[in-house]
């Protein structure tokens, strides 16, 4: 018989799927996959809730319904200072995910060249080689993940199409600064290229950091694809409402991959994610300092146990160095025992690189109630003696 696709049928089934079976196997804490243990707020559930029962259960709109859109563009001028039109730069899709491959369908021709930062999230490469790219691979290294800047300027050339940058970063908990921000775009403006930015964490930064859009900077605002993800911002991760924000003629071809992809996402969703981004400036402020206090929880509490525990200003993710432990054996193996005799799972680092990785760090997930992470905490304390 002839053979399926050959990118998908490479590929193994997502690490964050195969490790949170471990975790359920063996009555882990799961600090794997990246997910919260609470509901998102209440006001979006009743609302989500209300509008499944005032007759609005059919096609919604292609590019979304009209509330969300809205809402998309006012959270773009209110945090952001970005004039959006709302009626032709926006498109909601299903989740960051779906917003990820529609951006890039609209973008990439076969033999296009992409540049990208290692490590990164997992649906990156599959995505790009479904569509004929070439990666250009840029290594980011531990432990504070600065720029390449010579790294970066090589990486591009004449057939660079885009650029695709996740800013609050996972895994590493980056956040890229201003400096690093322009130099990506000076080379974006002299290679002409686009960037596809995944924003998803964007109200997740802490130490009184700065999220900046790349789309803010000059020159990139005909030039970026913002990505923004309900999931995170109200802590519903099963919802997949992602929206993507885009100058109008990149976002009309945007809608031609979503209406191919999945045409629209569920109204009712659409709509109470409307409510969400217009909660007041306290909602989004008290997100990320909770999500900060327990960061600096799970930090201590993992140096405690004799982790080395790397910075992180964003997302809800903090890479650990087990090497001071001195257990033998790869991130993979480490993440494995780590489930089965201490009963707390973790991502290893080496499943968000393609090539060689280092193979002593893991990804430890903090969007937990306080007393969960105080449990893994003392489990690993446990089983470390
Ligand atoms: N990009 C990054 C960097 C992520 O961590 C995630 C997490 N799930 C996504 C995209 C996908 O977001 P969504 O769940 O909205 O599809
Ligand atoms: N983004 C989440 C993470 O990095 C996982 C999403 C998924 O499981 N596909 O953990």
């Amino acid at each position: 018989m002839k053979q399926p696709n050959a990118v998908l049928s490479a590929i193994g089934t997502t690490v964050f799927t195969v490790m949170s079976a471990l975790a359920q196997r063996h009555d882990a804490i799961n600090l794997g996959q990246g997910f919260p243990d609470t509901e998102g707020p209440a006001d979006l559930l009743a609302a989500a809730s209300a509008a499944l029962m005032d007759g609005r259960n059919q096609y919604p709109p292609l590019t979304g319904v009209a509330e969300l859109r809205d809402a998309v563009a006012a959270a773009n001028a209110r945090f952001y200072g970005l004039a959006i039109d709302p009626a032709r730069e926006v498109v909601v899709t299903s989740g960051a995910t779906e917003a990820l491959a529609a951006s890039l369908m609209a973008l990439i021709d076969p033999g296009d060249e992409v540049v990208l930062f290692e490590p990164l999230y997992d649906t990156y490469l599959p995505t790009l080689r479904l569509l004929g790219a070439v990666p250009r691979l840029v290594r980011l290294t531990p432990p504070d993940w600065r720029l390449p800047r010579d790294q970066l300027a090589a990486a591009f050339g004449p057939r660079t199409k885009a650029i695709l940058l996740n800013t609050p970063m996972n895994p590493t908990g980056k956040v890229f600064t201003a400096e690093e921000l322009a130099s990506i775009a000076a080379l974006l403006r002299q290679h002409d290229a686009y960037a596809v930015c995944d924003e998803v964490y964007e109200h997740l930064v802490f130490d009184g950091r700065a999220h900046i859009p790349l789309m803010t900077l000059p020159g990139m605002r005909e030039r970026s694809l913002r990505i923004g993800s309900a999931g995170k911002t109200f802590a519903l991760t099963g919802w997949k409402v992602g929206y993507v924000t885009a100058p109008a003629p990149l976002a009309a071809v945007v809608a031609k991959a979503h209406q191919n992809l999945t045409f629209t996402t569920p109204p009712n969703l659409q709509r109470a994610v409307a409510v969400g981004l217009a909660k007041d400036d306290g909602y989004f402020a008290g997100l990320a300092r909770d999500l900060a206090a327990r960061r600096d929880r799970l930090a201590a509490g993992l140096r405690r146990v004799g982790f080395g525990v790397l910075d992180t200003h964003g997302s809800y993710f903090l890479t650990a160095d087990f090497a001071p432990l001195g257990i033998a054996g790869d991130d993979a193996a480490f993440c494995r025992t780590m489930t089965e005799a201490a009963r707390v799972t973790a991502i290893p680092l080496s499943a968000f690189y393609a090539g060689a990785a280092p193979d002593h760090y893991v990804r430890f997930a903090f969007c937990k109630r306080p007393e969960v992470l105080d449990a893994a905490v003392a489990r690993l304390a446990a089983w470390l003696g």
